[in-house]
């Protein structure tokens, strides 16, 4: 089976496609692509954890406030 990259067309080798299942990003990159969208994936990776930490703060301090 042949994977290609999503952005070049190349073929991935078997090292590329186990770095992209590290990667899951719905998309498959050759590792050239992969380091042009890692800081891409990183931040996007930082805002979901952002959204969990902040959803996590607001109901420990809406029910704070409630109990108040
Ligand atoms: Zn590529």
């Amino acid at each position: 089976m042949d994977y290609l990259c999503s952005e070049c067309s190349i073929g991935l080798s078997k090292f590329e496609i186990k770095l992209n299942k590290l990667y899951p990003i719905g998309k498959l990159y050759c590792e050239f692509c992969q380091s042009k969208h890692e800081r891409e994936i990183i931040t996007k990776i930082a805002e979901i954890e952002a959204d969990m930490h902040n959803d996590y703060t607001r109901d420990l301090l809406g029910g704070k406030n409630e109990t108040n």
